[in-house]
C-alpha cells in the first residue's frame, strides 16, 4: 500500500508495526490525528485472528512469545485488542517457579499468595501483532484517519532544529517516496534505523548470552506454570502454552522454551538434531516435565542490552526497543514497550485536550520522564541477576542460595516482588 502525495503530510508517522508500534496507533486511532504507520514487513493477513479460522489445535506455534503482565493486558483492553487476543491461543499461567541449578535455592511464586487468578499470560507475538493490525483496519473502517504503509523501508530522514522547532520532519522511503510529518515515533525495534538516521545515542554492551527459541511437546502437563533454572552457564525458561481456543480441551503439554547460554554453546546446542537436543534439554530442566516428546524448530539470537540515552529530540520519540532492550530473562521487554506506547499517546492526548502542541518538545520530555527511569531500572534489575547467576565465587553461591530461600519464606517482601513484576505496583 502507497500514500499518493496527496496522503503525505501526517501529524504521526509510527515507523515499526511490531507490538509496541500498533498499539499506539491503535491508541492514537480515536484522536482526530492524521496517522501513518509503517512497516518493512507486509501486515498481517486481515483473517489472522478471525476466532472462526482453522482449527488452531493444527497450527504451529510462533516460537516468539511473550508473558504479558496484567498492566499490559489491561492497556491492550483498552485499546480494544484483547478480547481479539483471548479468543485466540492465549495461555495463564498462575505460578511461577525458579530455582537455582547450581544450588539449592528456589523461589515459588503463586497468584493465589496475592489473591489474584492469575500472573498473567504467555501470548505468541504473531497473535498480539495480528490482533492490533486487525484492530487499525477495523479503524479505518470507521473513519480513523489512518494510512497503512507495508512493505516499505524508511531510508533517510530530516528533522527539525531547535532553531526550526515547528517544521515537520521530512521522510524518505527506500521506494523514494517522501512523507512529512509532525511527530515522527520509532517502533521499529532493537536495531532502528530511526534512533541511528536521527543520530540518538545509546549505551549498550553484549550480555555474551544467545538465546535459543522454540516449542516442546513435554510428557507431563505445564500445570499453567512458568518454570525457569538459573545455572552457571545460563538461564532455561519453560513458558505454558495452549493448544486449543479459549474453553477448549488442553492437555497442556506445549511449552515455549528461551533458553539463554553463552554463544559457544548456543551454536554446539544449535548444532545437535532434534533427538539430542531434547536429551540436552530434558537434561538441562532437570527432567521436571519428563520426557520432552518432540522439538520444533529452533532459532537462535544474540542478546545485546541497549539503552537510549534519551528517548526524545525535536519532532522524534523512540519506543519500546528502539529505545531499551533487555535480557528475556523476566520476560519483561515488551511489557515495557507497551507501557511506553501507552505513556506517550496518555501525553499526545491530554497535550491536545488542553490545546497545547502534541509534537512540542515539552510535551516528549513528559514522555521520557515518565518512563526512563523505570526502563532502566528494570534494565539494571536484569544486569543484576544476569551477573548473580554468571560463574561465581563460592561465598557468592552460597549467599545466592541462602537468599533465594530466605525470600521464598518473606512474604511480604516476595508479594511486592511479584506485584511489581506484573505491572500492578
Ligand atoms: C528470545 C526472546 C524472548 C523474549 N521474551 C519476552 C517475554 O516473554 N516478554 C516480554 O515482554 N518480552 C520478551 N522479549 C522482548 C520482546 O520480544 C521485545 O521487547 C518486543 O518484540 C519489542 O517490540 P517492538 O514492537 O518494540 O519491536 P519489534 O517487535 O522488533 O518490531 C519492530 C517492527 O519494526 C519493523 N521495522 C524494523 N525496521 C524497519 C524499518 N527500517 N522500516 C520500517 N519498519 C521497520 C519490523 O518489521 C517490526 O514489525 C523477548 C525477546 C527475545 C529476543
Amino acid at each position: 500500500m502507497q500514500a499518493s502525495s496527496a496522503e503525505s503530510e501526517f501529524d504521526v508517522v509510527i515507523v515499526g508495526s511490531g507490538m509496541v508500534g500498533a498499539s499506539l496507533a491503535c491508541a492514537l486511532a480515536d484522536s482526530g490525528l492524521r496517522l501513518a504507520v509503517l512497516d518493512s514487513q507486509p501486515f498481517a493477513a486481515p483473517d489472522a485472528v478471525d476466532g472462526s479460522a482453522a482449527d488452531l489445535a493444527d497450527q504451529a506455534f510462533d516460537p516468539r512469545v511473550s508473558a504479558i503482565t496484567p498492566a499490559s493486558q489491561q492497556f491492550l483492553n483498552e485499546i480494544g485488542v484483547w478480547d481479539a487476543i483471548a479468543v485466540r491461543r492465549c495461555s495463564p499461567y498462575t505460578d511461577m517457579h525458579v530455582w537455582d541449578g547450581d544450588g539449592t535455592g528456589s523461589i515459588h511464586f503463586s497468584a493465589t499468595d496475592i489473591h489474584a487468578d492469575l500472573l498473567g499470560h504467555i501470548i505468541e507475538n504473531s497473535v498480539i501483532v495480528a490482533a492490533l493490525q486487525q484492530r487499525l483496519r477495523q479503524s479505518i473502517h470507521e473513519s480513523a484517519d489512518i494510512t497503512l504503509l507495508a512493505p516499505v523501508s524508511l531510508s533517510g530522514l530530516r528533522a527539525p532544529t531547535t532553531a526550526s522547532q515547528g517544521t515537520p520532519v521530512q521522510i524518505e522511503l527506500a521506494d523514494g517516496s517522501r512523507l512529512t510529518t509532525r511527530l515522527l515515533v520509532a517502533a521499529d525495534g532493537a536495531n532502528s534505523t530511526v534512533r541511528e538516521l536521527a543520530g540518538f545515542q545509546t549505551r549498550e554492551w553484549d550480555y555474551e548470552h544467545h538465546a535459543i527459541v522454540t516449542t516442546v511437546r513435554t510428557q507431563f502437563p505445564h500445570r499453567q506454570t512458568a518454570i525457569q533454572r538459573f545455572m552457571d552457564k545460563g538461564v532455561l525458561a519453560f513458558l505454558p502454552l495452549r493448544t486449543s481456543l479459549q474453553g477448549g480441551r488442553d492437555d497442556q503439554r506445549h511449552c515455549s522454551i528461551v533458553w539463554s547460554v553463552l554463544p559457544e554453546l548456543a551454536q554446539a546446542l544449535m548444532a545437535l538434531d532434534d533427538a539430542a537436543f531434547a536429551r540436552e534439554l530434558q537434561a538441562a530442566i532437570e527432567n521436571r516435565l519428563g520426557t520432552i516428546e518432540s522439538v520444533d524448530k529452533r532459532y537462535s539470537f544474540p542478546l545485546r542490552q541497549r539503552h537510549a540515552h534519551s528517548y526524545v529530540q525535536q519532532g522524534i520519540a523512540l519506543i519500546g526497543d528502539a529505545a531499551h532492550t533487555i535480557h528475556p530473562l523476566a520476560g519483561q521487554g515488551v511489557n515495557l514497550g507497551l507501557q511506553d506506547a501507552s505513556v506517550l499517546a496518555a501525553e499526545i492526548l491530554q497535550a491536545l485536550s488542553k490545546g497545547r502542541d502534541f509534537a512540542d518538545l515539552r510535551t516528549l520530555r513528559r514522555y521520557q520522564r515518565r518512563r526512563i527511569g523505570h526502563n532502566l531500572g528494570m534494565m539494571c534489575m536484569m544486569e543484576g541477576f544476569k551477573r548473580l547467576f554468571a560463574e561465581q565465587p563460592l561465598a557468592v553461591r552460597w549467599l545466592r542460595n541462602a537468599g533465594m530461600a530466605g525470600l521464598d519464606k518473606t512474604v511480604l517482601i516476595k508479594n511486592h516482588i511479584m506485584r511489581s513484576a506484573m505491572g500492578i505496583e
